[in-house]
């Protein structure tokens, strides 16, 4: 199973247990939700904190060695939840198109999905979804940073 680090935390994972962010042509940070964009992409693990260090830490330009547009974080976090409800949206009707889902009123969007690997896939992002959608607030730690970005002091990781 190939691996890669996480632009927040740097801890290497799976990389199927990471989510792959890539940048627009403006500069913008988009969800790779099936991880086949093509490009320079960094990898993230699915957590609110991790996003939230990342941005912290410029850890996206950084990982995808250009600049990017100024977004706020909660802004960022929103535009990737919506990405994965995309995404699953996507997947589920591919899947109903293709016999890996059949239609049952009871299922969530009408569709139950019968293949395996396309019900993990499903599982997998609803519960990154669940960890991404959690609440991020400006710590003090996170404020003692911004307050001497610029400094280049090194951070709790680069330390360790
Ligand atoms: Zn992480």
């Amino acid at each position: 199973m190939p691996t890669r680090s996480c632009v927040g935390c740097r801890r290497r994972r799976e990389k199927s247990e990471l989510l792959r962010l890539v940048a627009t042509s403006v500069g913008r940070l988009s969800l790779d939700a099936t991880q086949r964009a093509p490009g320079r992409g960094v990898y993230i693990c699915a957590s609110a904190s991790c996003l939230q260090r990342a941005h912290v830490s410029r850890g996206f330009a950084r990982g995808l060695r250009r600049k990017l547009a100024d977004q706020p974080l909660d802004q960022l976090q929103q535009r990737v939840l919506a990405a994965l409800d995309q995404a699953v949206i996507a997947l589920r009707q591919q899947a109903r198109r293709d016999g890996r889902a059949v239609d049952d009123p009871e299922a969530d969007g009408g569709v139950r999905v019968v293949e395996p690997k396309c019900a993990a896939q499903l599982e997998s992002w609803a519960a990154q979804r669940a960890a991404v959608a959690e609440p991020v607030g400006e710590t003090d730690a996170v404020r003692g940073k911004r307050g001497r970005r610029g400094k280049r002091a090194p951070s709790e990781q680069e330390k360790k």
